[in-house]
């Protein structure tokens, strides 16, 4: 190569360089996590992150060091999820761990995907490696199952109903394996404002949303916003949040807390929400039928007027949109918004963020759970 060959090549390499490190500055500066408005009421809410692997199968750190991450990320519970039929030792690990609520329940390797246990009392023996009898199985230990990331296998492999509490919407290691490229660009920011690569990556789940609007039209089904975090914990803690609504406080006492997030968590009464957006606190979606309080996750028979309540977290642009049986319709203007109900079906509310954000414009921020409206002949 010439000299005059090697300088040019060398001006465009810089040139581009700068270029792109004034680009990412502009991006890095722009971006900031919007906290809530601290008159907000988030009177038993409480958040924390589900699915999580430990070196107790194939995560990079040791419970206790995640808990401490977790504690310092300011968050209430955290749920590790590591494989195993069940793992034991995983399942020993939980307690307080300096003012955070560890859980654990298990991530089942069965013939059609992997499945998530929670809440089951240890069992004598192995589940079974057929998923629905492994269903069966955790639900006679008084626990749960929830599908993991159901389109790992790209087609649905879960067959027909088999007593599963819920599916995880997003699954944050497998969407970050598909979509890596065009964050490729963004990935430096991860060690100083993580939640920026980690909102590009976000794509709206579509597959999985029109799964999960399917299975509530014939059963209840709970959706899950999962880290699946085995490294980068302290981004990922950051990132997908579940926001748990309880009747009361948590308890100190380890075994009733525990009792408190498992029971809320089987009856749906929890939203999902992309916090390194913006934080969630204080979204709330209830139904009212005279008196009579619907939460979040309930099923009622619809055989008297209904109201649906909206409530959106405040000071923020946000637009809401109310899902009734998988069809999206937006909501007026107003917090709360109130929505006369005039037909049955499941209703699910989407919160789209209108603030400067990473986020796509159609993936929504927060997703809540259903509230079922049954007809009347409805088994
Ligand atoms: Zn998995
Ligand atoms: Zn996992």
């Amino acid at each position: 190569m010439s000299i005059s060959k090697k300088r040019k090549f060398l001006f465009f390499f810089l040139g581009l360089t700068i270029a792109y490190i004034l680009w990412f500055s502009f991006h890095l500066l722009r971006f900031k996590t919007y906290k809530p408005d601290p008159k907000t009421s988030s009177s038993h809410e409480i958040v924390g992150i589900y699915h999580i692997h430990s070196t107790l199968s194939d995560g990079k750190k040791e419970p206790d060091k995640i808990a401490h991450i977790a504690a310092r990320s300011g968050l209430d519970f955290i749920i590790l999820t590591d494989h195993g039929e069940p793992n034991f030792a995983s399942l020993k690990a939980k307690g307080w761990k300096e003012g955070l609520l560890m859980l654990s329940g298990t991530e089942m390797s069965v013939n059609r995907g992997h499945l998530v246990g929670l809440g089951f009392e240890t069992p004598s023996q192995r589940f079974s490696e057929n998923a629905e009898q492994a269903a069966h199985q955790v639900n006679a230990l008084n626990g749960f199952t929830i599908i993991a990331h159901p389109y790992s296998k790209i087609s649905w492999s879960w067959g027909k109903y088999a007593g599963y509490s819920g599916i995880e919407i997003i699954n944050a290691d497998s969407m970050l394996k598909k979509n890596i490229v065009p964050v490729l660009p963004f990935l430096p920011a991860l060690f100083i404002k993580p939640g920026l690569p980690l909102l590009k990556m976000l794509n709206r789940p579509e597959k999985n949303l029109r799964k999960w609007d399917m299975l509530n039209r014939s059963y209840k089904t709970y959706g899950y916003f999962s880290t699946d975090a085995h490294l980068l914990y302290k981004p990922l803690f950051a990132f997908l949040r579940l926001h748990v609504l309880l009747n009361e406080p948590l308890a100190s006492d380890f075994k009733v807390a525990e009792n408190q997030v498992y029971s809320a968590l089987k009856k749906g009464r929890f939203f999902n929400a992309a916090d390194a957006a913006a934080y969630a606190t204080g979204f709330r979606f209830w139904g009212k039928s005279g008196t009579a309080k619907i939460p979040m996750g309930a099923s009622i028979q619809f055989d008297a007027p209904v109201t649906l309540n909206i409530q959106l977290p405040s000071g923020l642009e946000q637009k809401a949109y109310l899902i009734h049986n998988g069809k999206s319709q937006p909501l007026p203007p107003g917090n709360p918004t109130i929505y006369e109900v005039t037909q049955a079906g499941v209703y699910r509310v989407e919160v789209f963020l209108k603030e400067r954000t990473p986020l796509l414009r159609n993936c929504p921020w927060i997703i809540s759970n259903p509230i079922f409206l049954r007809e009347k002949n409805y088994e």
